[in-house]
């Protein structure tokens, strides 16, 4: 079936500004709440949310088998089970209706009014439920750069690395929408020099810029999903923060890896963009240095993404300071390797299950997607535009990742990914 939707010529009748994220080819998914209260489904085009749910009702999906109730839920969980040939028939009919020249709903103002909302009148909510979350550490240049500092530079590169995607468990609970303030996590830590641990606020509060991906229902249990299939049950991709407290992490990790240093909160960007809307950017990923098993050779080197992705923080007297500039392209292990790895044992994955690609660097300085990276273990301080320096984030610091994807024809935007520091809770003891 073709992807009528992501046609680069076709102009939408409502107004879409130059460089705007959500331009007609985009069609992303999200779910949001109604100034009058209503919980729905809806995609964006401009600075215009759009209501699935009574577009739906009115009709407007007419000759598309669907539930009536598809879009009248508060996650996309369902219509993300329903697999690839609907997302695709409902994508390009949202492409048609809001064409420049199709007058069906552009000439009905009823209609419009219930249907279309200005995206700042509503508020978004988390896109899925999440049942599952995983979280990858498929970046080598984070890799190696985490291992040099936490191990020193002969054992930076653990000898698995290179043969398969290494990921975690993560905590499905903890994952909040863009704009969720994030507490300041307490734990247990070993200070530098000393020998035996303390508990309170951690002081190596960190973010890491990742993107995550969505996929369908994939597999029964036990049944590996080969990687030549593992693309088609990837519904589509958010940028993502992976907050982490090194010193927390630090000290927790070996031997079982990442636990309470991470599980405090995951923020994800609250539109989901389709794996279709970004099939005009695939590029090759980077070429892999080892030869990876059969099940992780995959039949093409288009493998990768070419989305840029920034990350900043926002102090609270309004400046806005840039961290680093990467892309998804650095990305060492595919997506498709991900997940054929994922099912490799047998394990099942879900509608809904969210896949965080690791952090993100790049091979350069200012490309390094954590602070732990940029100020290399608090060593190397970065001094924002007020003057302050920043080795971790300070309570009030918001941080914004970014991501779009650009050619000579269209942009594709990821919108951003935001959470505010806010000190510790008190405890009572
Ligand atoms: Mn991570």
């Amino acid at each position: 079936m073709q992807i009528a939707a992501n046609n680069p010529n076709r102009k939408s009748w409502l107004n879409v500004a130059d460089n705007c994220d959500f331009p007609i080819q985009n069609i992303p998914f999200g779910v949001f709440i109604t100034k009058d209260d209503i919980i729905t489904i809806g995609t964006r085009i401009g600075e215009y949310a759009i209501d699935l749910g009574a577009f739906h009702q009115l009709g407007y999906f007419e000759g598309i088998p669907l539930t009536d109730d598809m879009f009248m839920q508060d996650s996309l969980n369902d219509f993300i089970s329903d697999g690839r040939k609907t997302w695709r028939l409902v994508r390009n009919r949202i492409a048609e209706v809001f064409d420049a020249e199709n007058a069906s709903l552009r000439d009905n103002l009823k209609h419009r009014e219930v249907i279309i909302f200005d995206v700042n009148e509503v508020e978004m909510l988390l896109p899925i439920s999440v049942g599952d979350y995983t979280d990858f550490y498929s970046s080598k240049e984070h890799a190696n750069n985490v291992g040099m500092m936490f191990r020193g530079a002969d054992n930076a590169l653990m000898p698995n690395w290179l043969h398969m995607p290494i990921g975690y468990h993560g905590r499905a609970s903890s994952v909040v929408v863009s704009g969720t303030k994030i507490r300041r996590p307490y734990g247990q830590m070993l200070p530098n020099g000393e020998t035996q641990p303390v508990f309170g606020p951690t002081k190596a509060l960190d973010m890491e810029l990742e993107t995550a991906f969505i996929t369908t229902d994939v597999n029964n249990l036990g049944e590996p999903i080969s990687i030549d299939e593992a693309h088609d049950y990837i519904f589509g991709m958010v940028l993502f923060n992976d907050w982490s407290a090194r010193d927390i992490q630090k000290w927790e990790y070996v031997p079982l890896g990442p636990f309470l240093g991470k599980s405090f909160a995951s923020s994800m960007s609250p539109w989901i963009i389709t794996m279709d809307a970004l099939e005009p950017f695939k590029c090759d990923g980077p070429k892999q240095e080892v030869t990876p098993l059969p099940y992780l050779q995959q039949k093409t080197t288009e493998n990768s993404y070419d989305i840029k992705l920034q990350a900043a923080i926002e102090t609270e007297n309004g400046d806005l300071n840039l961290l680093t500039e990467s892309n998804f392209k650095y990305l060492y292990w595919s997506m498709a390797q991900q997940l054929a790895h994922h099912t490799s044992n047998g394990c099942n994955l879900r509608a809904g299950d969210l896949m965080g690609s690791g952090t993100i660097s790049g091979p350069t300085k200012n490309s390094y997607g954590s602070l732990l990276e940029l100020t290399w273990g608090g060593k190397e301080p970065i001094t924002l535009k007020d003057g302050t320096t920043r080795t971790f984030l300070n309570d009030g610091d918001n941080v914004i990742i970014r991501g779009y994807c650009k050619n000579d024809k269209v942009r594709i935007g990821f919108g951003k990914c935001t959470g505010k520091i806010m000190p510790p809770v008190k405890l009572k003891k």
